[in-house]
């Protein structure tokens, strides 16, 4: 295996590899980029194939913290940690707390904090060994602790900013939506848009959430294999990543694509597909960075909720700006978004250059 030559290797400042057989934890932490500040990104622990695909996974999850943090105004960079799940069939005290260690190694050039995978327990036994982790509530709900209601109002914002570039209005009364997943994030969304008048259409692997989103919105239920050419003015994944792609596209019946999912787009040429076939995306690490805000939040002593909620609400300036350069600029969303970011992260690399000489 080659470091520099594994698929997602974008220039990443630093891999570090982790073995730690006592404690059954092995992984990586790959740092992005620094030049916007600490590299900042969750953990996720994962069963994979081999150590090349946790490798890929974590150079590639690295680089879209390093644009999420940037696009959020963020003070920091981007990095991520993979852990390889292990024999063991749960990940246990004992290995957070060896991955605490890990993490501290690193001198805090890298944050760590929840992902796929991991838990609030979880990040309580890292923090036994670093300061260097967050994730862990605050006193109130807007400084860290569980982040959904967050990411699902700067989703709402993000898909106010795409509904008014490609329908021309706001509005969300009566817009039909649907969304794929009733999670932490879904259900939160689901109420934010049901108390804009928009009617819900609710589609998850489990049917509990799927009733509760039919009992409190009125949302009307559809198979999981129906919601994405569900007949409906806007679709807001909120499940899994790669769900447009190349099989899916076509048959989308929404002409906009705003949710909170990770990595929607299973390519980055799907961004552009996505554009050909008349149908406005709005970046899903664009819109669905409220959770990072208000992780991040947990770090800096002068954040109030109302300072964390006027972030959050930025991200449909943010949103619609991405749409309109894109269209100025005959671009896809998805290109302009990350050219934004990257234009971020060598602005504050020049500038910390300058600052050196
Ligand atoms: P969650 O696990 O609470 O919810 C995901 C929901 O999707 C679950 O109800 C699950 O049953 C459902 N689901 C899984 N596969 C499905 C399928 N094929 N069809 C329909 N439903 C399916 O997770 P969450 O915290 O709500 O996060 C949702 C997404 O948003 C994830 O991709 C996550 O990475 C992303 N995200 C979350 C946050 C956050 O603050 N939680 C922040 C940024 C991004």
């Amino acid at each position: 295996m080659s470091i520099f030559s594994q698929p997602g290797f974008d220039n990443h400042e630093a891999v570090h590899a982790f073995c730690l057989p006592e404690a059954d934890l092995r992984g990586f932490i790959a740092i992005h980029s620094t030049a916007l500040g600490p590299a900042f990104g969750g953990c996720r622990v994962w069963t994979y194939a081999d150590d090349g695909e946790a490798l890929t996974d974590a150079l590639r999850l690295s680089q879209g913290m390093s644009y999420k943090n940037a696009l959020a105004e963020l003070p920091y960079g981007g990095g991520k940690a993979v852990i390889m799940r292990g024999t063991r069939s749960n990940a246990d005290d004992a290995l957070f707390e060896a991955y605490g260690r890990v993490v501290d190694g690193l001198g805090g050039r890298y944050i760590t904090a929840e992902d796929v995978g991991t838990s609030v327990e979880n990040m309580r036994s890292v923090a036994k060994f670093t300061d260097y982790v967050s994730g862990i509530p605050k006193d109130d709900g807007y400084r860290g602790g569980d982040p959904s209601p967050v990411t699902a109002l700067g989703v709402f914002e993000g898909m106010k900013a795409a509904i008014g570039h490609r329908f021309r209005t706001a509005d969300l009364r009566d817009m039909r939506v649907a969304v794929q997943g009733i999670g932490h994030v879904g259900y939160h969304l689901c109420n934010l848009l049901h108390e804009a008048g928009a009617k819900l259409i609710v589609s998850d692997i489990n049917t509990a959430n799927t009733d509760r989103a039919v009992e409190a919105f009125s949302a009307t239920p559809v198979p999981i294999e129906d919601v994405l050419k569900a007949d409906a003015d806007v679709l807001a994944p909120c499940a899994l990543g790669g769900i447009l792609n190349v099989d899916t596209i076509g048959s989308l019946k929404a002409r906009v694509v705003a949710g909170a999912a990770n990595n929607q787009l299973a390519a980055k040429t799907d961004g552009n597909l996505l554009a050909v076939s008349g149908i406005t995306y709005a970046p899903d690490y664009v819109i669905n960075a409220g959770g990072i805000i208000s992780v991040a939040a947990e770090r800096d002593p002068q954040a109030t909720k109302e300072r964390v909620l006027n972030a959050v609400m930025r991200i449909g300036e943010r949103t619609e700006k991405i749409l309109r350069r894109a269209h100025d600029e005959n671009a896809s969303p998805s290109e302009m978004a990350d050219q934004m970011a990257r234009e971020a992260i060598a602005k504050a690399k020049a500038q910390s250059a300058r600052e050196a000489a």
